[in-house]
This record gives C-alpha cells, sequence and structure tokens, in this order.
C-alpha cells in the first residue's frame, strides 16, 4: 500500500499538468452527503423532509415548491449548510496542499464550492453544474449568472416556518421574473458567458499538455459517471504520458482494462487517503 502512495506522489511531483475531477464522493468524504437520508439531513432539513416529504438535499434541489417564499427558504438553507463554515474542511485542505504548487485545473461536478473555500482560484475551476452561491434569472431570459451570497445568507437567517420574507426574494433586472440559483436543475440553466469560460479554461489546460506528463486525479467519481469520469478515461486511453490515478471506495473504483497500465486506483476512504498521501509529500 505504501508502494502505492509513493507512486501516486511521485506521479503528481513529476507531473506538467494535474487535472481533478471530483464527484459526490468526495463531498461524502467531508461529511456531506446530498443523496442520503441521514442525521445531518434530518437535522437540517427536517422541517422541509416533514412538510413535503422529500428525503435528501438533491430531492429538494428538485422539488416544485408551491411558492417562492418556501422554494428560497429550502435554497438558501442549503447554501447555508454548505458553506456556514469559513474554514475549508481537513478534506480539501489536504487536496489543497496535494496540488497547490503544480499546474492544475480542476473539474466537477459539486455544487457546494468547497474548491474555493479550500483556495483554489475560480480560473482553474469548472463547476459543470452550477453552484449554490451563484444566481441566474428563473427564466434564463440573459446569459448573466449574479453573486447571491449576500441574499442568500440573509434569507437563511431570516426565514421563519419555512418561508422567507416576501421583499428578500431576488428579482431579475430585465424580465423582473423571480431569480433563481445557477444549478442544472432545469432547461433554464445558463450556459452563459463565465460558464463557456471555464469550460473553454478547462478545454485549454488540457490542449496545453497535450504530449506532456499529465496526472487525472478523479477523486469519488462513481464506476458509471459520463461526466467526468468517461472523458478522464478516454483522455488517459489517447494521452501517451498520462496516469489516471483514481481514489475511490469498494465497488465504485473501476479502472477498465484499456487503461489499467496507466493507471493507479487507491480502494478506501478519500479523507484518510488524502491526509496519508499528505504526510508522506
Ligand atoms: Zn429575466
Amino acid at each position: 500500500m505504501i508502494e502505492k502512495y509513493s507512486k501516486v506522489l511521485t506521479k503528481i511531483q513529476e507531473a506538467d499538468g494535474i487535472v481533478i475531477g471530483a464527484s459526490n464522493g468526495l463531498s461524502i468524504s467531508e461529511g456531506i452527503h446530498i443523496f442520503a437520508d441521514n442525521s445531518s439531513f434530518r437535522e437540517h432539513f427536517g422541517d422541509f423532509r416533514e412538510k413535503y416529504s422529500f428525503h435528501s438535499i438533491i430531492q429538494g434541489c428538485f422539488y416544485h415548491y408551491p411558492s417562492q417564499e418556501e422554494k428560497w427558504a429550502f435554497f438558501s438553507r442549503m447554501y447555508d449548510y454548505f458553506l456556514y463554515k469559513t474554514e475549508a474542511s481537513p478534506v480539501m485542505k489536504n487536496l489543497y496542499e496535494l496540488v497547490k504548487d503544480k499546474n492544475y485545473f480542476v473539474v466537477t461536478s459539486n455544487i457546494d464550492d468547497h474548491f474555493r473555500q479550500a483556495g483554489f482560484p475560480k480560473e482553474r475551476l469548472f463547476e459543470v453544474e452550477g453552484n449554490c452561491r451563484n444566481l441566474q434569472c428563473v427564466n434564463g431570459c440573459h446569459n448573466q449568472i449574479y453573486p447571491g451570497d449576500d441574499i442568500l445568507s440573509k434569507m437563511a437567517q431570516k426565514q421563519e416556518n419555512g418561508e422567507v420574507p416576501p421583499a428578500l426574494i431576488p428579482k431579475c433586472s430585465q424580465c423582473d421574473s423571480p431569480m433563481q440559483v445557477h444549478l442544472e436543475v432545469d432547461r433554464h440553466f445558463l450556459k452563459g458567458e463565465s460558464w463557456q469560460a471555464s469550460y473553454q479554461a478547462y478545454q485549454g489546460f488540457i490542449e496545453n499538455v497535450h504530449g506532456k506528463r499529465l496526472v487525472l486525479l478523479e477523486l469519488g467519481v462513481g464506476a458509471r459517471n459520463q461526466l467526468i469520469k468517461a472523458p478522464f478515461m478516454n483522455l488517459t486511453n489517447r494521452e501517451e504520458n498520462a496516469t489516471y490515478i483514481t481514489l475511490n471506495k469498494g465497488r465504485e473504483l473501476y479502472i477498465p482494462d484499456v487503461i489499467s497500465a496507466k493507471s493507479i486506483g487507491i480502494d478506501g476512504d478519500i479523507a484518510e487517503v488524502l491526509q496519508q498521501l499528505v504526510y508522506m509529500k
């Protein structure tokens, strides 16, 4: 096992570029499970669970609320739940420590914005499905994403009986409709200027490391994931000097035969694995 860790560290050290791909499993290692009806969900969202009979944060994101006041009560609560701690988790701190001096880029479907919290700059981050702190017009009438921190934290504080005060509901400056959180929950999700810029930065990064020593570091991405895992596997296959490193638990750890010679898989708790890697660095 130690040998495997050393190999991972050497690959990271020698890499000309590192692409980090992260999904739900990374959040779970931080203690956030958006698909689970666990004690944390019941503690923080129990009133919503009872009122609407949904059983996870992700169901809450897709729920059709009877009113804007109720909808924003949920989304501001979620914002608060993800970001109320100003300090990054040990998991994210370790990840940052591992790559901070390297040439890296992050692609993630996580919506909690914990990468930025840990110090990863926005320019090196592609949040494919948006994040919980930005806003867009509910109709997507214009292609602009807005920071929502101030209004979201205010709504999180001021909600009562599952509703926020109507006066706090953010309105679109163009069409006067309500805003909504910039998450891929419906067909109006904006892939506007800022989304495109991040996407282009991601593509640009991959083009720049073409032929060089590339490490694809995949964290908690499910075995059947098409959004992040499939492109990572293709890239590993295509790039001669690529190494695919995947951290996951049990059945979710999957390396196809075609790239197995270029791959390192570590089966375990991501939090512990990252801690060990930083310790050995
Ligand atoms: Zn609008």
